[in-house]
């Protein structure tokens, strides 16, 4: 459970209503989530045994388009955190302008501590317990923390079983072999990147030679280091859930890499010294990405926190205090809603690619990516330069009144 998460959307919306001034009736509706479906799952386990798992599938809003968004294995989840980022996905695609709501899901558990068998069985019942939700024009998933393109073959399969015919457009982040796009495995990183590239031009920094400390070296945490690297960028201080490594001089993204492959994890890495991961937060830096889960940042951590500009990389990672703290210390934030939305961009690539039966190429697919990114970026940072507030506010305002629009052209029914 993330304490807060719930709350720190709730603070964030409020904010911005306030500061967009739209009708509290359409306030109110984005205050709640329009439904939350809470599954048992149980699974038959490899000793026989039965296990029942809790699970949920929330839908914010889908007054834009069909619900999107991820689904996650986690043990920490419980149906306000679900809430939490299914809302924080509504926001997401209204600031990039896609045609889709927020969803979310996820599944109560440890996968490190199921078999391949128990996780397939896992989600191929927990698909169909959420299936009354699901399908391309009400709802299609993605992957998300510890799911990947594996876990949505098996819930494309169950839900193209379940239709008697194949269902491409019902989830995205599938294996290419079934219909996914090129580029989507590395989308959210390229997302983060082209944010950071922006924010530092606009703050006059240089991409060259800066330093960048990341949080978390999972789907999106181990292809940004890459990146980072790749533009230029010296990534000093990497973490992962086991340990820490820090060396002043630059880690070795294909060293890293090397290393994570054969070990399972960061630490212990010998082109760094260990450090303890909370202190990667005050190494100092040009640039800090926390790559992770929701709570990373708290209030203490923000008084120590070493860099100029945060990328939000995972969803919700500053409580509503640390973002306070990193404001009053004039520490740039991207928030996640805008900085993360590379992930949910290929998705709509994917699901578009789909209803087309015509798949683009990775130029296009990289292209049309960066292009909404930066649009994105540019309608917040000019939204934020308006109002004279911080990127975080200027992007829910923005969000809540592209969300004001829509809910008042459909109206309220009846
Ligand atoms: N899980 C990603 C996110 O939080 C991607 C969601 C999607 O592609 O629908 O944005």
């Amino acid at each position: 459970m993330t304490a807060g998460h719930w709350d720190a959307v709730l603070t964030s919306l409020d904010d911005a209503a306030a500061l967009s001034g739209v009708d509290p009736a359409i306030h109110a509706v984005l205050r709640v989530p329009e439904r939350v479906l809470e599954v048992a799952v149980p699974v038959r386990m490899d000793d026989g045994s039965v296990e029942v798992f809790a699970g949920w599938r929330v839908h914010h809003n889908t007054t834009r388009g069909p619900g999107k968004g991820g689904i996650r294995f986690h043990p920490d989840i419980d149906a306000e955190e679900v809430s939490a980022l299914a809302a924080a996905m509504t926001f997401k695609t209204a600031i990039c302008g896609l045609p889709f709501g927020g969803a979310k899901g996820g599944v109560r558990c440890d996968p490190s501590k199921l078999s391949l068998t128990e996780l397939e069985r896992l989600t191929r019942r927990y698909t169909w317990e959420i299936l009354p939700l699901l399908g391309p024009d009400k709802d299609v998933p993605a992957p998300d923390v510890n799911t990947d393109d594996r876990v949505m073959a098996w819930l494309m399969d169950t839900v193209s079983l379940a239709h008697g015919q194949l269902v491409t457009t019902s989830v995205t982040g599938k294996p290419l072999a079934l219909g996914g796009t090129v580029g989507h495995a590395g989308a959210t990183s390229s997302g983060v990147l082209a944010c950071v590239r922006s924010a530092f031009t606009e703050l006059e920094l240089p991409i060259a030679g800066s330093r960048a400390a990341v949080q978390g070296f999972g789907k999106v945490g181990g292809p940004l280091v890459f990146l980072l690297q790749s533009a230029g960028m010296r990534v000093v201080a990497v973490s992962d859930v086991r340990g820490a490594v820090y060396n002043p001089g630059g880690l070795d993204a294909f060293d890293l890499a090397d290393h994570h492959r054969a070990t399972g994890t960061v630490a212990g890495f010998p082109g760094g010294e260990a450090i303890d991961p909370e202190e990667l937060f005050a190494v100092e830096a040009e640039l800090l990405v926390p790559a992770a889960l929701a709570g990373a940042i708290d209030e203490a951590t923000a008084e120590r926190l070493g860099a100029r500009v945060v990328v939000e990389a995972a969803n919700g990672p500053t409580t509503t205090r640390a973002d306070d703290v990193l404001g009053r210390r004039g520490i740039v934030v991207v928030p996640d809603i805008l900085a993360n939305a590379g992930g949910v961009t290929t998705s709509y690539f994917e699901w578009a690619q789909n209803r087309q039966g015509y798949a683009w190429d990775e130029e296009l697919v990289a292209e049309r990516l960066r292009r909404t990114m930066d649009g994105a970026f540019r309608s917040v940072w000019a939204r934020a330069e308006a109002l004279g507030v911080s990127l975080r506010r200027a992007a829910y305002a923005l969000a809540v009144e592209r969300m004001a629009e829509a809910i008042t052209a459909r109206g309220i029914f009846p």
